[in-house]
């Protein structure tokens, strides 16, 4: 539709590849890549070139931090992240992570040591709510997560003797495959994964089930993780506890990462390394000179005031070195404080005109030019209105769309004119 520049790197054919929309949700995502894979996997005569694009489209997508990436460079910019290896990931591994470990189609493997590959486990993603205040003095949160961890008992075998048979829900492929007919010739492939081993694909006799895990392998545990919010951190900072996520067997356990989410201040707004304060000076401030205590974020009171005769205008800023955020791993680099005024002036009606003549004997004059008597005959009497520019606004955007929907209905008969 619009020519796109030849030099811009293409950052929508990892949508194509799964048939979603630029803005699919995790959910989408997941739903098209289940289809897609299963559909093309090469143990059901899928061509392995197009389940190896898959995987890769949805390895990507899957990361939120690997699809902002490739919205905005697209996929040269992955491979230079990655080193110059290309996809960090082996598509029947993001397959098998993507099925709980389970193999859907009960096909083994090609590996000849018949020992169970590994699989990474999930990471788990915390939002950690944090104040201004956090990220300028910095701080630690203790927090108590439950998770699974091997069964100690039985190091995750799930049975006393560690013998374990092939599961004969699912003949050990550790998924279900149910065919469902609806109309004739419809048939609809179901697939789901297998409720007797839980997509383990092996099951352990009732009497050599481990007394801990109850043939599970694993079992809940609560952990008190000590976080360290360190000075100057950003909003949506990730701060990473490796391999602290539910333990599973033949698994590397995934990661614990919190997210920093920082809360809204009354007083201070952060922008970089900067912090914002709003202050309201009356007008005889304004003219005449101010001070006051600014309580900062780590309890200190700041004395502000003004330079002697020093006037400030409405909108004016102000700026304190060195009084702003400190620098995330160089927390003595600190930004500036800036002060953002406006002026409240009276109230009409405040000022009788007595008092006007006292401040003209300070301020300019009211009348820089006055107009002589001749003039004023030639002028035309004017009333002035309040408004609220916002409302104003409103009214007239409004006027224009009018006038351009009237615009749009006129078209039509005129170009029937043209061609009369
Ligand atoms: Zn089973
Ligand atoms: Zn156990």
């Amino acid at each position: 539709m619009f020519g796109r520049a030849p030099k811009r790197s293409d950052n929508t054919k990892y949508y194509g590849i799964l048939g979603v929309s630029k803005n699919a949700s995790q959910d989408d995502l997941k739903k098209a890549y289940k289809k897609a894979a299963i559909k093309n996997h090469p143990d059901k005569g899928g061509d392995p070139e197009k389940f190896k694009e898959l995987a890769q489209a949805y390895d990507v997508l899957s990361d939120p931090e690997k699809r902002e990436i490739y919205d905005q460079y697209g996929e040269d910019a992955l491979k230079e992240g990655m080193g110059g290896g290309g996809s960090s990931h082996n598509p029947f591994d993001i397959f098998e992570s993507f099925f709980g470990g389970g193999n859907p189609f009960g096909v083994k493997k090609g590996s000849s040591s018949g020992g169970r590959r590994q699989r990474k486990g999930e990471d788990v993603v915390h939002p950690l709510k944090v104040s201004l205040e956090d990220l300028y003095k910095g701080t630690s949160k203790k927090l108590a997560l439950s998770r699974n961890i091997l069964c100690p008992k039985c190091k995750g075998k799930g049975s006393k003797t560690g013998a374990s048979s092939t599961c004969a829900g699912c003949q050990g492929s550790g998924m279900k495959v149910t065919i469902r007919q609806f109309g004739p010739g419809m048939m609809q492939r179901l697939q789901s994964v297998c409720p007797d081993c839980r997509g383990s694909g092996e099951t352990i006799s009732e009497k050599d089930k481990c007394g801990q895990c109850k043939g599970k392998k694993v079992v809940q545990d609560k952990k008190v993780l000590e976080v360290h919010v360190e000075k100057g951190m950003l909003h949506g900072q990730k701060i990473t506890f490796q391999g602290e996520a539910d333990e599973a067997p033949d698994t590397i356990t995934g990661d614990i990462v919190f997210v920093l989410q920082l809360k809204d201040h009354p007083m201070f707004k952060r922008k970089g390394d900067d912090l914002f304060v709003e202050h309201s000076l009356t007008l005889t401030e304004a003219l005449c000179g101010f001070q006051f205590a600014l309580t900062h974020l780590d309890g200190r009171q700041l004395l502000i005031k003004s330079a002697p005769g020093e006037i400030i205008k409405p909108g004016q800023f102000k700026s304190i070195n060195d009084e702003g955020m400190p620098q995330y791993q160089r927390p003595f680099m600190k930004g500036r404080l800036y002060l953002h005024f406006s002026v409240e002036f009276p109230e009409s009606g405040a000022i009788s005109s007595d008092q006007c003549k006292a401040l003209e004997a300070v301020l300019p004059m009211r009348f820089l030019k006055p107009l002589t008597d001749m003039e004023l005959d030639e002028c035309e009497e004017t009333t002035l209105h309040d408004v609220n520019i916002d409302d104003e606004m409103r009214r007239r955007q409004q006027q224009k769309q009018e006038a351009y929907e009237e615009e749009e209905e006129s078209s039509g008969p005129r170009v029937q004119c043209a061609q009369q």
